[in-house]
């Protein structure tokens, strides 16, 4: 059933079971596949498998790593991840499926890849309206992390030939369902802040979350976090952390990369996709180990190595 992509080639196929079909093989196998949703082309991957997500960050070529929102299928879905208070709980049943994204506390034991939320404890979570997302989270049954499906620093895709454009080569497929309707990213709450504005208003949001004795909701001054590595709540170790180290002190919990074995390691074969894919698992490991600081191994910075430095950097710097 699954056509196997020449390497380097990404299809394009028109919306229906055959496109879903494959596209839901594909995600199964750990690729990220392009999918219209209501705001723009986003490039879904399995949200529970950290390969997969790693491969969205590879294909983006993103320099950092921001958390993602997860799509889902409808509200019971997204309960099994996320813990809803009563106004999380009616900003959703007023405006799902749609363009709006909630940030709520993640579930400890829910089942979601640490480089999802890039090891925060609190998860953005979506219910599309798009068939072609719909569809697709239907046959693969997973909640998909999604991303707008385009290479960092360029525009977000509204047509599956802005896609093709940007990241063709570097992902096997792309459904093509025409041109997004909002062309404009989901706005995004957290409680009663807007941390993006989007396609939904404040006004809007207002009007579900102002209950008795709350305050208005407030855009965030600045506008949001939309730029890489901006997001004030990034998840950094509670203890000091040594970069570009090929050895460990009595005292270090060292995280190693190839031929530097450490600890516990990043990827013993020196794959920098597995590196993303583990990073944030080995960041958490580290800070509870009984070592009191830490040091990592270098990990060269090419492709998604930049990303992983970038944040590797950041849990340095406290
Ligand atoms: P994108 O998926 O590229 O449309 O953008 C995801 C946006 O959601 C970024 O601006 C993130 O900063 C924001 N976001 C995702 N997860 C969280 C979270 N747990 N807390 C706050 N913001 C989040
Ligand atoms: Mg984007």
């Amino acid at each position: 059933m699954l056509v196997p992509n020449t390497p380097g080639t990404t299809r394009t196929l028109r919306y229906g079971t055959a496109a879903i079909a494959e596209a839901a093989a594909l995600i199964a196998a750990g690729e990220p596949v392009a999918v219209p949703t209501e705001t723009v082309y986003g490039l879904a991957a399995d949200a529970t498998n950290p390969h997969a997500v790693a491969r969205i960050y590879a294909a983006k070529d993103r320099p950092s790593f921001n958390p993602l929102i997860v799509h889902v299928r409808d509200v019971a879905a997204a309960e099994r991840i996320g813990m809803f208070d009563a106004d999380a709980r009616a900003l959703a049943g007023r405006f799902w499926p749609g363009p709006l994204t909630l940030v709520v506390p993640l579930k400890p034991d829910a089942e979601i890849a640490a480089l999802v939320t890039a090891g925060l404890d609190t998860i953005a979570l979506r219910v599309p309206r798009h068939r072609a997302m719909q569809a697709l989270l239907d046959a693969t049954g997973k909640p998909l992390a999604a991303p707008s499906a385009n290479a960092s620093g360029s525009i977000s895709p509204t047509r599956a030939a802005h896609v093709v454009a940007s990241l063709g080569g570097r992902i096997p497929l792309v459904i093509d369902d025409g041109a997004t309707e909002a062309g404009l990213e989901s706005t995004i709450v957290k409680g009663c802040t807007i941390l993006r504005p989007g396609p939904i208003t404040a006004i809007d949001v207002r009007q579900y979350v102002a209950g008795e004795g709350r305050g208005p909701v407030s855009n965030r001054p600045g506008g949001g976090l939309e730029s890489p590595g901006q997001l004030p709540s990034h998840y950094a170790p509670s203890k000091p952390l040594r970069l570009h180290a090929t050895d460990a002190a009595d005292d270090e919990w060292l995280i190693g990369f190839g031929a530097i074995a450490g600890d516990d390691t990043l990827s013993a074969t020196g794959d920098p996709v597995e590196a993303a894919a583990r990073l944030f698992d080995a960041l958490h490991h580290a800070d509870a180990a009984p070592r009191s600081r830490i040091a990592v191994a270098p990990v060269p910075a090419e492709g998604i190595g930049i990303a992983i430095n970038d944040r590797l950097r950041r849990a340095a710097h406290r």
